[in-house]
């Protein structure tokens, strides 16, 4: 199923992450996960390209494993790290599994290298018009309500991400963010750039405190200070940690939800018992 089947729709979806396994071997315990994972019924599932700790090597075959799970599939694309033709053959890959959608990015560019070289792609648009001339892809992309960290204002990345969307980008997907005003604000910015595909919203839940540590160094994000307080009271207990993370996460989506914020995606980190958590959380505001 192409996901602007379901995002096109005035309803409520909720959708799930897993990165894939960093070895072959790890492949059929991944299986477990996606079938776990499965069995939430999420809207859709995505599955991660070299990010978080998986490699690109498995991204097919993950997805592919969501799609015999019943739960329509979106396989992430990067291309900072790979030429035109691996990317290339990874399209073709995915056209012989019958994975119909791509979130095409660029990734981060690799630390210390040449970039770009004359066959790599310079920007995630560039990769979006080629997926869409090398075949019939539902096309995703990234968006970053703080702005992307290399961006010099939030108004020259709305400039690039309109690029993208013109260059065939059909749905978007924010970074994760932990002030909902912040979405509310770029998706009225967004609006008024004539960016006007559906917007996923990105939620993380931050289930121990070394996690936000690791993210706003990474991504910069802002934490507000409700949320400070959390990690400052609770950090150090564990079980403390995940109960107030998970319910952090169950109420920006359901502010979001009451805001008309349609589409969330949860930033699962192959935790099935943390999605399922906050979906049962939900049970009467998302049925599914
Ligand atoms: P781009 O859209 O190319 O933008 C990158 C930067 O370049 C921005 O600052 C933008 O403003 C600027 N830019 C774009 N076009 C131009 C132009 N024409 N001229 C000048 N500047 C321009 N990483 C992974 O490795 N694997 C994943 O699976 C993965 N999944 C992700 C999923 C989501 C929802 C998000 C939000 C991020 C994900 N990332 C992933 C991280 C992502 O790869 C990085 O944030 C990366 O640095 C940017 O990728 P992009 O596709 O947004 O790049």
């Amino acid at each position: 199923m192409r996901l602007t089947e379901l995002l096109n729709k005035d309803e409520v979806t909720i959708s799930c992450e897993l990165f894939p396994p960093k070895q072959g071997a790890q492949l059929e315990n991944y299986k477990n996960i996606v079938k776990d994972m499965a069995a939430l019924k999420p809207a859709y599932m995505s599955v991660t390209y070299g990010a978080t700790g998986g490699t690109s090597d498995y991204t097919v075959k993950l997805a592919e494993e969501v799609r015999n799970n019943n739960i329509p599939a979106l396989a992430h694309l990067t291309c900072a790290s790979s030429t035109r033709e691996k990317v290339a053959s990874v399209i073709e890959e995915l056209k012989a599994a019958n994975i119909e959608n791509i979130l095409a990015l660029r990734g981060d560019i690799p630390a210390n290298a040449d970039f770009p070289l004359p066959d790599q792609y310079k920007h995630a648009s560039e990769l979006i018009a080629d997926i869409k001339a090398q075949g019939d892809f539902c096309i995703g992309g990234a968006c970053y309500p703080e702005g992307h960290p290399e961006a010099a204002t939030i108004f020259e990345d709305l400039d690039h991400l309109k690029e993208k969307v013109d260059a065939g980008c059909e749905f978007l997907t924010t970074q994760m963010f932990f002030d909902n005003n912040i979405l509310y604000n770029f998706m009225y910015k967004a609006l008024k750039k004539g960016i006007d595909v559906p917007i996923v919203a990105g939620i993380m839940p931050v289930t121990n405190a070394s996690q936000i540590k690791r993210i706003t160094s990474l991504s910069g994000n802002m934490v507000p200070p409700r949320f400070l307080a959390i990690v400052d009271r609770f950090g150090d207990n564990p079980t403390a940690m995940r109960q107030a993370g998970i319910a952090y996460a169950t109420e920006q989506i359901i502010d979001l939800i009451a805001n008309g914020v349609n589409h969330v995606h949860i930033y699962t980190m192959n935790k099935p018992d943390v999605a399922g958590e906050i979906l049962d959380n939900l049970s009467n505001i998302y049925v599914r």
